[in-house]
């Protein structure tokens, strides 16, 4: 089935500074958002949208993804990340993997080239070397942590990505450095099909906060749960999902579209980097500071 309708949201993550600029990184998703528009309008998949622009944000070092990655407490960088391709619902991810400038590729490479979903540690680099994926040769000089602007540390800052297609189809994708000092070999929400990411046919979803309770809220599953069974809109199950989310003791926020273009982007903690394309085209960016 052809349809026209395309929209797409990309976060930059849930952990925000109250009185810092955001300009350079509402800039940056803005440019992305624009250009995931055009590439979605050329027909391309909403898989591969959704890899172009996690990849772009994971190389820019503005968000704790990729190269602006936050360091465990023994200061290595080890990165989380899942793709997940709603038709199909073919999932891939990687947990703790070290050395490499896109984990959301390691991802897909779990996806497209395993029996597997998850791959973990050095067994995912392994993995991502097999498939001639780039790999950060001076990890010291490469990263540049994000989490910890002007000296000031925020504990959060996931990117990801959601997408609806010409062709209907729907994609999500997350990458994180993680939360900052984390214990060596934690694995947060965002590799974890059905905590922090999720796509299917009605849905796709990514979340970002402090990904312990959002594995405990089961959130991006319960997104998806409640759009299937209780034929919500993606807003109030996305907005249902926080308060669980809430009641846990944490916070964050969550994207979303739906197999009909609708998109959703709440927040509840102090605020959430964010581009979004409606299906009319037009395009929102900002931080959206509580
Ligand atoms: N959810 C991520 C994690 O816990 C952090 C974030 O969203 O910034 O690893």
């Amino acid at each position: 089935m052809t349809q026209s309708k395309t929209a797409l949201v990309l976060h930059g993550g849930a952990g925000v500074l109250a009185k810092r600029s955001y300009d350079r990184e509402v800039e940056h998703m803005r440019g992305l958002a624009e250009r995931g528009r055009t590439l979605l309008k050329d027909g391309m998949s909403a898989m591969d949208v959704v890899t172009d622009i996690i990849k772009a944000l994971e190389a820019s070092g503005l968000y704790v993804a990729g190269k602006g990655s936050s360091p465990s407490s023994d200061g290595r960088y080890e990165l989380d990340a899942a793709i997940m391709d709603g038709p199909t619902r073919m999932a891939g991810a990687v947990a703790s993997i070290e050395g490499f400038i896109h984990p959301i590729e390691a991802a897909r490479t779990v996806m497209e080239n395993t029996p597997h979903v998850l791959v973990a540690g050095d067994g995912a680099a392994r993995l991502a070397r097999k498939h001639g994926m780039k790999e950060v040769s001076d990890p010291v000089n490469y990263y540049k942590p994000a989490a910890v602007p002007d000296g000031r540390a925020i504990a959060t800052g996931t990117v990801g990505c959601v997408a609806l297609d010409t062709q209907g189809r729907l994609a999500a994708g997350t990458s994180t450095g993680g939360t900052l000092n984390k214990t060596p070999g934690r694995v947060g929400d965002c590799p974890l099909i059905g905590s922090g990411t999720w796509a299917d046919s009605y849905v796709a979803v990514s979340c970002t906060g402090q990904g312990e309770y959002f594995i405990r809220a089961l959130a991006a599953g319960t997104v998806a749960s409640r759009i299937r069974y209780l034929h919500e809109s993606p807003e109030e199950a996305a907005i249902y999902a926080l308060k669980d989310v809430k009641r846990l003791g944490g916070d964050g926020g969550i994207i979303a579209v739906g197999a009909d273009g609708r998109i959703a982007f709440p927040y509840n903690s102090q605020g959430m980097k964010f581009a979004a394309v409606f299906t009319d085209g037009h395009i929102e960016a900002g931080v959206r500071a509580a």
